[in-house]
Order: C-alpha cells, then structure tokens, then sequence
C-alpha cells in the first residue's frame, strides 16, 4: 500500500502489534480500520449485517458523491456541530486527501458541474472492492453477523452472532455504528439505547436530509408529484437555500430543502409547524420580475403567460395558485407573489428513508482525541456523532475525517 507520510510515521512509532475493534464496516469502520492496521495492530471489523458498507454501496447508486470541490473555509462551515470538532477534523483531513485516497485505490475521481466530486465510475461498488483487497492485504479481518450488544464486565464488547454470544475484549475499540438512517441497511441507533446504559449520552437521533410533509391539494399532488421546481430559493428561520425541489405526493424534497433542513426541524420542534417562502424567480429582482410581467395578451391564459413571460414551468404557476388563493391581477403584486410563495409544512418524512441523522453520541462525552472519557481505550466515529452537514459530499468527507481522527487518537492512545 502506497502510505503517506502521516501513515509512515504511525508505524514507525506503534510500539508493538495490539489487537484492536472496530465495530461497524461502514466507510468511517473502514477507513479507521485501514489507519490503524496500517500502523502495524492487528485489527478486527465486527459488522452485524452478512457484507460490509451496504449504506456505502447504495449512496452509490445515485452517483457518489465523495466529497466537494469548493474552497477549504467555505467547506468547514457546512458542518452544525456547534462546537467545531468535525470543522477541525475536516481540516486535518480535507477533501484533496480523500480525493488522493480513492485515486490511489483506483477510483479516479472528477468534479461535476455543482462543484461536487465523484469518482469516474459514479458508482461505490469498484472503490468497494479495492478498498477491502487493500483491507485484507493489511490482515483486517472482517467478522460478518457479529451484532454488538453492549458492555460487559471490564467493558469488553459482548456480540449476538449465528454461532452465539460471543465477547471480545480488545486493547482499544473504536465505534462506528452509523445514525438511524435507513435501518434496514444496519445502522438503526440502537447503540443509543446501549450507551445511555453505561452512562454515556447521546442527542436524540433525527432524520435529516429528508423530506417535508406539506398538505398539498389532490389536484396538485395528483398533476405535479414528481414534477421538479428548478432554480428556486427557499427561506425559512433566516436561512435561505437556492437549487432545487422535487414535488412528492406528501410534499417535497431534494438539495435546496435539504440545506434548510436545520431550521425546518427547529420551527417544527418550537411551533409544531415551519412556512417556507418560496422564491420561484430568484435570479431576478422585483422591479425586473414586474417589468417581465406588465403586458399580458388579451385572451392569453395566466399560465401561458407566466410560462412565457417569467419562464415558469406549469408546476410553479400550479404551485403560486395551490391553497385556492386567487392570483393577483397587477404585474407588481404578481411578482411579489412569484418571489414569496408561503407553503405550510407539517412534519418530516421519516427517518428510514432520510439520507443522514442529525443528533448522536454527545461532544461533551468525549476527549480531544474522540475517545469515550469514561471509558479510555474506546473511541467513536462517522455519523454516529452529533453533526450533521447538508449532502454534497459534506457527509462522507465527515465520516471519513472523523474516521482518521479518531483513529489518529487511537494510535496515540496505544503508543
Ligand atoms: C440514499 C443515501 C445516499 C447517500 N449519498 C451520499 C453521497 O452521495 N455522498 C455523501 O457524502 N453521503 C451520502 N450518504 C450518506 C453516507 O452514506 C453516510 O454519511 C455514511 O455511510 C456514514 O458512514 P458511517 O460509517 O458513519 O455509518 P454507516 O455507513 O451507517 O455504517 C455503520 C455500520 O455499522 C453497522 N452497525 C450498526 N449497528 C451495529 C451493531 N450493533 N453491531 C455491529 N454493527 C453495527 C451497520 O450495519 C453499518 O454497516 C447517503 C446516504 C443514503 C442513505
């Protein structure tokens, strides 16, 4: 394996082969585990599903997104940790290490159009494939089917497995077991439950990423679900989000919904219900937006004039007339009305198909290098910790440079 300088220098310091637990063979279980077997300790991924990283792989299907392109202080501030851990850990292992890593696995990278960086094949499943021979060369052992399911005595690590329980007690474990998204891919937060038992806390595990429940009319969702509102800007709590939204039969979805989903949840939590303002036209001012709209044809219906003279798709002109709310007759309060649609939301979709968990294993319950505080010897890892970034690639570039992190800590701790 091509190692980099910092890996060079880990294994020259580890001062004898220890054996070492990862729990959970999802990218961030992975790239920890790469880090410390590469600095010379015997290392062991227990994962309770039959194959590693199934959220991996299926994060794969619609394009990997790895990682983004955009400028290092830009980057670190996707990232509501509060208190700039994952910031820091992004810095100590930005997005152009990541981009090297997967180059030298043979996943040549390239950045889209958005700025969002992929590999060439778009799919996880190449990358995959190299990452576990180079895994394996490194004498990782992966233990398929093994469940964890909590401390015992002296904090060793008991598992459910086909052959039955089964307990460990490693020279240090570092845990990533994913958020609660998507369950049935492995990560169902049930390590929360297990944690709070001995004493350590997490924040409530909650979707993000995901969808907002809005009570749209049969008419609308029967013509438009599916349908996408392009180019729009969404503002709601003071934070404003441009891209895109796709309409669905509960509500909608997608990038520019995503990157106001903090505030979404927070005016659910404290209100019980969230208005977004809908800009349908944010390339263009009032005055100029009016100016589009002074003269329309005798006889020429609104949404052919709308489609026509502001570039509106028929979902939008549905959408400005959703609620029964009669549209306005002068061009300005026209206008003014294509630059702040207000849709009631009611709720998030749940948690099973949200893309990532917002809340996780709490800041205060680990040390500088993310070990447990009361439980030295155990760290902890990915989207199991309490951050959340919008997707983009923000996501894995977390996971795997809290992975290095907290691996990084681990070497130290072991030497
Ligand atoms: C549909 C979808 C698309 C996505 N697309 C992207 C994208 O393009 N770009 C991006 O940046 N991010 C994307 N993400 C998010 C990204 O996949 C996650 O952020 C990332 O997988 C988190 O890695 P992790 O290793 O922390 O957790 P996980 O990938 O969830 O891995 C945790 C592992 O721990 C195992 N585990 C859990 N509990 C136990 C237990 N008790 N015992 C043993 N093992 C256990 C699980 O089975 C799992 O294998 C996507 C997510 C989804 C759902």
């Amino acid at each position: 394996m091509d190692v980099d300088a910092e890996y060079r220098r880990m294994v020259s310091t580890a001062s004898s082969a220890r054996e070492v637990a990862i729990i959970g063979a999802g990218p961030a279980g992975l790239f920890a585990a790469e880090i410390i077997a590469s600095a010379g300790h015997r290392v062991t991924i227990y994962e309770r599903m039959p194959s590693p990283a199934r959220k991996f792989l299926l994060a794969g299907r619609g394009g990997l997104n790895l990682t983004h392109s955009e400028q290092l202080e830009d980057f670190v501030t996707r990232y509501g940790d509060g208190n700039g851990r994952v910031q820091a850990s992004v810095e100590a292992f930005p997005p152009s290490r990541l981009v090297a890593w997967a180059n030298d696995l043979g996943a040549a990278t390239f950045v889209g159009t958005s700025g969002r960086v992929f590999p060439k094949a778009m799919k996880a499943s190449p990358l995959l494939r190299a990452w576990l021979r180079r895994l394996d060369s490194l004498g990782v052992v992966i233990r398929t089917r093994h469940r964890w399911k909590g401390f015992g005595e002296g904090n060793s690590l008991l598992f459910d497995t086909p052959a039955g329980d089964v307990t460990v007690k490693p020279a240090a474990c570092l845990f990533a077991l994913g958020g609660a998204s998507w369950p049935r891919l492995g990560s169902d937060g049930s390590w929360v439950e297990r944690f709070e038992h001995a004493g350590i806390r997490s924040t409530k595990l909650l979707p993000a990423n995901c969808g907002v429940i809005i009570p749209w009319s049969e008419i609308f969702k029967s013509r438009f679900a599916g349908h996408a509102l392009k180019r729009i800007a969404i503002s709601v709590g003071g934070k404003t989000a441009r891209g895109e939204a796709i309409i669905t039969e509960t509500g909608l979805e997608g990038g520019a919904i995503y990157s106001v989903g903090p505030s979404i949840r927070a005016a659910l939590a404290a209100d019980g219900e969230a208005t977004l303002m809908l800009d349908l036209k944010p390339d263009l001012d009032g005055p100029a937006l009016t100016a589009r709209l002074q003269t329309r044809r005798p006889k020429e219906t609104m949404t052919n004039f709308l489609r026509k003279a502001a570039h509106l798709s028929p979902a939008a002109v549905a959408l400005l007339r959703e609620g029964s709310t009669p549209l306005p007759e002068t061009a300005e309060d026209l206008a003014a009305r294509v630059k702040a649609v207000a849709v009631r939301v009611v709720g998030l979709t749940s948690i099973e198909r949200a893309i990532s968990t917002a809340g996780g294993l709490s800041w205060g319950t680990l040390d500088e290098h993310m070990m447990i505080a009361s439980m030295p010897g155990m760290f902890a890892a990915g989207e199991m910790l309490d951050w959340e970034a919008p997707t983009g690639g923000f996501l894995l570039q977390g996971t795997f440079a809290t992975a290095a992190a907290a691996a990084n800590g681990l070497l130290r701790w072991l030497s």
